[in-house]
């Protein structure tokens, strides 16, 4: 019954998502995935400009060494070659094959080891032996190498020869940025990171449904104005929010994507205040979707809503993913593949986001102009085809003096939100509504 509900309504939630969202958001991913991306570096600007084919991002680049809130931009990490050699000269671990196997932000390196010094730099995932684990060392300056627990296996005693031909020294921090103005300049912040190699469903599935979402919004009148971020996780977050003090005021609401393309159920996650426009209109829309989901409350942790819920800023900003991260096995390792993420969660998440923002664009009050005992419907034309129907026009009428919102009648009522709206709109066309403006 929602299901069908809301699937109507008006723009932008109005356009039933088309067949090919998940191809579309899929296929953007696929674009994306070989790129060897970290905190810093070519691979972030890489795909920065993929996505600016699809939408006029601005590319900011924040110098390495700037003080951001408590952190310092770090120095700028890449990373052309490396490898492995055994003793009888095969390469056995090949940057070439995985970007996953050099340890992000590896220092360069060129050097002959034993196999048991070159041990102490070899991570594996035994439990796992042909997924190779991801893993970065941003806060101490070292190398390392990441494989297969099958490859580790296979090597012999003698002397190897590692090469990581990486460089890591003062260039900037590169993030991207996208504002789509409104009638009003307060904003829906969407933020994504994109720090992560090649990892499809964390890192990828949350950029390519924003840029999605970006290129469907820039095409349709909006109320609120919308920001999209594309930034490194943690210092790209901070970075933003340092730079922007000023600016975070207006963000009104706001969604973190991250991890969508599982076939897990949908996990929203709360803001730190947990009452917020977001927060209300993500569980609105998700018990009256029908489809299994779950509700966490906020904690400190997990993506970069860690930064925008820091108690300085507090933003409404929550957080979407399907499985959280680090409750699936594929979680940071190779596993985590374009096979992993599913065109039919892809779709599903889209368009669990888009009611959700539509939701949040459509909230608005109104007072009824008749609030002397009922209007008499009959006459109008609006006795409602359906006993729901008729219900929807009598709460939005008694509840709209002013301080209630359609998504205040819809909680109370106990209709879904597009009913409501639809209700309202034809009260307005009747003359029986106006909208409060405040
Ligand atoms: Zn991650």
């Amino acid at each position: 019954m929602s299901g069908t509900e809301s699937m109507r309504a008006h723009p932008p939630e109005d356009r039933p998502i088309e067949e090919g969202a998940g191809v579309r958001i899929h296929r953007l991913m696929a674009d994306l995935f070989p790129i060897c991306r970290s905190r810093t570096g070519d691979g972030v600007r890489a795909t920065l400009d993929i996505l600016r084919r699809h939408v006029p991002l601005e590319i900011r680049e924040v110098p390495s060494g700037t003080r951001v809130l408590d952190w310092t931009v770090p120095k700028e990490w890449n990373v052309r070659d490396a490898y492995i050699r055994d003793p009888r000269g095969r390469k056995v671990v090949d940057f070439g094959r995985s970007n996953l196997h050099v340890v992000g932000y590896s220092v360069p390196v060129e050097a002959r080891l034993s196999l048991a010094d070159l041990k102490k730099h070899l991570f594996t995932i035994p439990e796992r032996p042909d997924w190779i684990p991801y893993r970065t060392s941003y806060h101490e300056e070292t190398w390392g190498f990441c494989l297969t627990h099958r490859q580790f296996l296979a090597l012999e005693e003698g002397e190897y020869e590692v090469v990581i031909d990486s460089r890591l020294e003062n260039g900037s921090l590169t993030y991207g940025e996208l504002l789509l103005p409104g009638e009003q300049d307060r904003e829906i912040l969407v933020s994504a990171h994109v720090c992560h190699p090649s990892l499809a469903n964390d890192n990828l599935s949350g950029i390519a449904l924003a840029t999605a979402l970006a290129e469907d919004l820039a095409g349709v009148p909006r109320r609120h104005s919308f920001r999209f971020l594309f930034a490194p996780g943690t210092i790209g977050a901070i970075t933003w929010l340092s730079l922007n003090e000023d600016r975070a005021g207006k963000v009104k609401a706001g969604l973190v994507l991250a991890g969508l393309g599982d076939r897990g159920d949908i996990h929203y996650k709360k803001s730190r205040r947990g009452d917020t426009l977001t927060d209300r209109a993500a569980a609105h829309v998700l018990r009256h979707s029908g489809r299994p989901h779950r509700i966490l409350e906020f904690s400190p942790d997990g993506y970069d809503e860690r930064q925008f819920c820091s108690p300085g800023f507090d933003l409404p900003v929550g957080r979407i993913s399907r499985t959280p991260y680090g409750e699936y096995p594929e979680y940071h390792t190779s596993a985590d593949d374009l096979a992993f993420v599913s065109q039919e969660s892809l779709a599903d998440s889209f368009q669990a986001v888009r009611s959700i923002i539509a939701v949040i664009e459509d909230d608005r009050s109104y007072v009824s102009l008749n609030p002397k005992g009922e209007p008499h419907l009959g006459k109008r034309g609006l006795c409602g085809s359906s006993a729901a129907e008729e219900r929807a026009f009598l709460w939005v009428l008694n509840l709209s003096d002013g301080g209630n919102s359609l998504l205040d009648i819809a909680e109370r009522s106990g209709s879904s939100f597009a009913a409501i709206k639809t209700a309202a709109d034809a009260l307005v066309e009747a003359g029986l509504l106006q909208e409060n403006c405040p």
